[in-house]
């Protein structure tokens, strides 16, 4: 079976169906702002840490106003433990803006207006239309990135490239689940440094297999 025909896709989406049978966002949000806030807190950074840190932080501030009127510094404060904080409270600060001034408050619910706000990427972009929205979007992170090449779907460590490939292997109406099947398979069974594979359903085909 070649890596990237159809056979090979199905068997994937079959094995995963298996490994993540509930697929869902770990990051807990109520609105699509919210959600925002989270992604762009998570780069590099654990979704429970995020929790941790949004749990207090929605109390207080949870609306594009909110964040654009906060002092940076507060902000820095208050999303320190995330780590990457300088850049992420900018990133936060100027999304908000942006959403106030260009969008009347409201995060757009379509892929390239989402890109235009300032510090928002293809990832961030594509988690929010996902799974604020409902959309058809497949965001690569990190685990995703690791367990396409671990399968052989894909031979590249390029984000972009990792996206547009997937999308051309799987059925659109399918890359949203399998986005956050791959993301919890990644992070609890083929870990980055010591994946699972003696409880893979995967282990008797996996290129990578250690088995
Ligand atoms: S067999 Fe091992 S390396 Fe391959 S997908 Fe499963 S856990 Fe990952």
């Amino acid at each position: 079976m070649k890596k990237n025909d159809v056979d090979y896709a199905k068997f994937v989406m079959d094995g995963l169906d298996i490994m993540v049978p509930e697929p869902r966002c770990e990051l807990e949000h109520r609105t699509p702002f919210e959600l925002l806030v989270a992604v762009i807190l998570s780069a590099q950074c654990t979704d429970k840490r995020v929790n941790q840190v949004t749990q207090e932080l929605f109390k207080t501030h949870n609306t594009p106003k909110d964040f654009a009127q906060i002092p940076l510094q507060e902000l820095e404060e208050k999303i320190h433990s995330c780590g990457f904080y300088h850049n992420k409270a900018k990133a936060i600060k100027s999304a908000s803006q942006d959403i106030l001034n260009r969008f009347h408050g409201e995060v757009p619910d379509n892929f390239d207006d989402l890109l235009t706000l300032a510090g928002v990427g293809r990832k961030t972009a594509n988690v929010v239309m996902a799974v604020a929205f409902g959309g058809d979007a497949l965001a690569v992170d990190t685990h995703v990135a690791r367990v396409s090449n671990r399968l052989g779907l894909v031979k590249t460590s390029e984000p972009l490239k990792i996206e547009l490939e997937l999308c051309k292997i799987f059925p659109k109406n399918k890359w949203s689940k399998l986005h956050y099947q791959m993301v919890l398979f990644g992070r609890y069974t083929c870990k980055a440094m010591k994946p699972d594979c003696e409880n893979c359903v995967f282990n008797r085909t996996c290129p990578s297999s250690r088995i």
